[in-house]
């Protein structure tokens, strides 16, 4: 099935055919770790992990190489360091990582490359030098600029006339540009700042240079896929792509631009039990990462997203659906001693192109019916459980397709009694196994009135218990 990705270049939707099936390169702009990252920052890690296993899928495991960045030089992150008095570095480590762990919770997979700054400076200062070699970057005042005017391209990837750059940079235009549009690649820092030597002075780099390097070193250009936010699209993407051009010689920096849309927080829309909560590991707390991620994925990528607490809300009972329908065979399963374990492969693939999930999934990516997909195999094994002599094959079956769908999307991951007890704490937890046992150990016992009086208990924590030919399962209520 040919995969279709929308290409801000050519702002067309077009077929993606990698430069090699076998190495097929992605590259998405990273976080700046200087704090607890919003949960507007994870739109993009959400959408672009999901590219990712598309692109696996597609093309192998092995074959995709998925390259985002860490902006660990920064001046919100020198101003960090300073009001704390320790170094940079303790900064940077403890906020990637609460952002590598909140990403995980959200499903997303290790990129396969995660440089930082700190880590490519020698590849950053060895292409500046070539900027200026080529005739497409000078030095000025302990800065080194690039020269807009070096690359007639200058503006194609957003759209923007030079003079209306010019409008825009025209606020504060430092003495030293040759050109108001020209940005910086190298400058120099503040006393007490982290430096870095270079042949134009110690200093550190600007922010633009830093993609550009990476990409260079570690998936070399052109790249298959270059992705990001929207607002990232003029000035950064624009000067990524400049400086890539120049500094390789080359006509195509990426073949595909991909940017997902704004997630717009509209305040007075959020719950009460949300309360403005926009960060996303206090978000974590509240719900589980499949729930937020759902509700990151809910719209088109590239559509905005309005994100309020009645989004969450549907995406937890979507998954709630879900699971409980896998709590069900399992059940149903078990008391008519049934066996769902071994479906056919070749009528799994059936019913997941009949369900027009991985249609949805490779036409750029359309997780709305990507997700109308899944609830179509969910009719299904419904239609055929309820059947009063139900046809265990076409539900293993169904079910697989059902698992095999929503696992490439990230979801259905946990174990369903497990999603249940999820509202929980460990203390509850152990609680309640701990009744749970008892009454098991009072009714083996035939001591009814012990088991009762442990059922009453089980019901003031909010448990609801369900028997089964393998023993107990439970779960807490829903709230009413
Ligand atoms: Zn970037």
């Amino acid at each position: 099935m040919t995969l279709s990705l929308y290409d801000t270049m050519s702002r067309s939707k077009r077929a993606f055919v990698p430069r090699d099936p076998q190495r097929v390169t992605m590259y998405v702009c990273g976080p700046t770790v200087y704090n607890f990252a919003h949960i507007g920052n994870f739109r993009p890690v959400v959408v672009f992990d999901l590219l990712f296993r598309v692109l696996r899928h597609q093309f192998g495991d092995a074959a995709v190489l998925y390259a985002a960045n860490v902006t660990d030089v920064d001046d919100k992150i020198n101003k960090k360091a300073a009001d704390e008095g320790v170094p940079i570095s303790a900064v940077t480590d403890r906020y990637l990582s609460a952002y590598n762990a909140d990403a995980a919770a959200l499903g997303a997979l290790k990129p396969t490359f995660q440089p930082r700054v700190t880590e490519t400076m020698d590849a950053i200062v060895e292409m500046i030098g070539r900027l200026i070699e080529n005739g497409a970057a000078y030095a000025a005042e302990g800065h080194v600029l690039f020269d807009t005017q070096a690359f007639p391209d200058y503006g194609k990837l957003s759209g923007r006339p030079m003079d209306e750059m010019i409008a825009g940079a025209r606020v504060d235009v430092a003495p030293y540009k040759r050109h108001p549009a020209d940005f910086v690649l190298w400058k120099p820092s503040k006393a007490n700042e982290p430096e870095w030597e270079s042949p134009w002075g110690p200093g550190r780099p600007g922010w633009h240079i830093e993609c550009s390097a990476m990409i260079e070193q570690v998936l070399g250009l052109p790249i298959d896929i270059h992705g990001g936010g929207i607002d990232l699209v003029f000035p950064h993407h624009e000067n990524e792509l400049a400086q890539g051009c120049c500094a390789d010689k080359v006509d195509t920096y990426a073949r595909f631009w991909m940017h997902n849309g704004f997630l717009n927080m509209a305040e007075e829309k959020m719950s009460k039990s949300l309360g403005n909560v926009a960060l996303a590991h206090e978000l974590l707390q509240t719900y589980p990462g499949e729930a937020i991620r759902w509700a990151l994925l809910a719209g088109h990528y590239r559509a905005p997203l309005e994100w309020n607490g009645e989004l969450i809300e549907q995406a937890k009972r979507a998954l709630d659906r879900l699971y409980q329908l896998l709590v069900d065979v399992g059940r149903v399963a078990g008391d008519k001693g049934a066996d769902v374990s071994g479906p056919d492969a070749a009528k799994v693939e059936k019913h997941l192109a009949a369900s027009g999930f991985m249609a949805a999934l490779v036409d750029d990516l359309n997780t709305p019916s990507a997700f109308s997909s899944l609830f179509a195999i969910l009719n299904g094994v419904r239609a055929e459980l309820m059947k009063p002599d139900p046809d265990w094959a076409s539900i293993a079956d169904q079910r697989a397709a059902l698992l095999k769908a929503a696992n490439l999307m990230g979801f259905l991951e946990q174990d369903p009694n497990a999603w249940f007890q999820g509202a929980a704490d460990e203390g509850l937890k152990a609680k309640v196994e701990a009744l749970i046992a008892a009454r098991a150990e009072a009714r083996a016992a035939k001591d009814w009135p012990e088991a009762d009086r442990i059922r009453v208990q089980l019901a003031a924590l909010n448990v609801e218990v369900m028997d089964g030919p393998t023993g107990a399962t439970w779960r807490i209520k829903e709230q009413v």
